[in-house]
């Protein structure tokens, strides 16, 4: 057994560090303001290869490990949790179908690019009337000897209104339940494609997020990603990464806060001395310091599994729920160090406590979650 991240791995994540605190962190409080999407940023993350990591050097990857990639996500999420939003999102589920389902003429056009940051891809699978529940989605994929004729209204994707493709979810067959669920590889200027109301956001607000309407889209046969009837059990082969790369996320943004809230507690004098002298801030922070520790345990170790080749539904599950409701703790004690600096806006504490609600949706919710682990335990 060993609990150390190998020595190219901790050399990985110093140059992320380095990149974030250099040129992320100073301008996340702008970019959060003033809700926009970071191209400049996000094509630097092309260039610098993270897009690619997971995948292999055949499409243009770097072939790491999925340890290495979760590190990226953690780092990255420490300095904006906006831009790790917008980059998690193209580097796993806005990618990963064209990459296992794709002809080769979409790796060419669409997932090489991607990865490379000249290209943005997004999935959409929420509905105004369907998030948890999936399998009730009413977007319909009919087929006909031209291709498939998607109807639909989608919500809450990310970064729609700047991506060139879109993994959307549709019925191929309402009465199959999930197995009438497929995946289908829509490109940006296809007909009867568009882009609906923007979602003005309580956090992560520089990622946009909004609408996407399908109205008449005619797709070629080769655009269903995978055989029809295996969209849902596809998207479970990524289930188990999604959860835990969101809860590296969710690491970072709480590793975030409680540096800000460490320093803070020092700068701040209150009856004489630094407010990190007083028990009751100084047990704050040692009690969310080790939940993170606990959380950074789960999220490795699903990480670990998912490297040995054997990833694990109900660790990875645990690790999102733990790791995110801590982020949400450490956000929360961070605004009540800061006292009424934590109500300011010009201070960064209120921006964590606004943007870890974002980790709690994505990937499954808290109450979805424990479902799932309770019934994984076989309750
Ligand atoms: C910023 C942001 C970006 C997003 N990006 C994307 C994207 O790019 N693509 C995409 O497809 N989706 C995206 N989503 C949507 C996200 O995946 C959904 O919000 C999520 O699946 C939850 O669905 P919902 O919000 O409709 O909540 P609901 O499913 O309506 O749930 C509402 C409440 O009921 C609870 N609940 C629901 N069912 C049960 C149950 N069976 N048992 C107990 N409690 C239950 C939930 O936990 C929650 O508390 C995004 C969301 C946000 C906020």
């Amino acid at each position: 057994m060993d609990f150390h991240f190998s020595e190219e791995q901790e050399l990985f994540r110093k140059a992320v560090r380095d990149f974030v605190a250099n040129e992320v962190a100073p301008v996340a409080a702008q970019l959060d303001e003033r809700e926009e999407f970071p191209v400049a940023l996000f094509k630097k993350c092309g260039q610098l290869g993270y897009f690619g990591l997971r995948y292999p050097e055949s499409v243009g990857g770097l072939g790491a490990d999925f340890t290495t990639f979760c590190l990226m996500a953690e780092e990255i999420a420490r300095g904006s949790l906006s831009l790790a939003a917008a980059v998690s999102m193209q580097c796993l589920m806005g990618t990963d179908f064209v990459y296992r389902f794709g002809t080769d003429d979409h790796k060419k056009r669409l997932l090489e690019p991607a990865l490379r940051g000249e290209k943005l891809g997004t999935i959409a699978m929420t509905e105004p009337d369907f998030g948890s529940d999936l399998g009730g989605i009413t977007t319909r994929a009919i087929k006909d000897d031209k291709g498939w004729m998607l109807n639909g209204r989608k919500m809450w994707i990310t970064s729609a209104t700047v991506a060139d493709f879109f993994t959307v979810a549709a019925k191929t067959d309402p009465d199959a339940g999930f197995k009438g669920i497929d995946m289908f590889l829509v490109e940006k200027g296809t007909k009867g494609l568009s882009v609906g109301k923007r979602i003005h956001k309580l956090g992560v607000r520089a990622s946009e997020t909004s609408e996407l309407i399908l109205e008449d889209v005619r797709l070629p046969h080769e655009n269903l990603l995978g055989q029809q009837g295996t969209g849902f059990k596809n998207l479970g082969g990524i289930l188990a990464e999604i959860r835990t790369m969101t809860g590296a996320l969710a690491l970072g943004l709480a590793a975030a806060a409680i540096e800000s809230s460490i320093k803070y507690a020092h700068d701040r004098v209150q009856f004489g001395k630094p407010i990190a002298a007083y028990q009751a801030i100084a047990h704050k922070i040692a009690q969310v310091g080790t939940e993170i520790e606990a959380a950074r345990g789960l999220v490795y170790r699903a990480a670990w599994l998912v490297d040995q080749k054997t990833p694990d539904m109900k660790l990875s599950s645990m690790a999102k729920l733990f790791s995110t409701e801590v982020a949400n703790k450490a956000a929360d004690e961070c605004t009540r160090i800061f006292g009424s600096y934590g109500f300011a806006m010009e201070y960064e504490a209120q921006r964590y406590f606004r943007d870890a609600r974002f980790l709690l949706y994505g990937g499954g919710t808290s109450e979805i979650l424990r479902g799932i682990i309770a019934k994984e335990m076989g309750v």
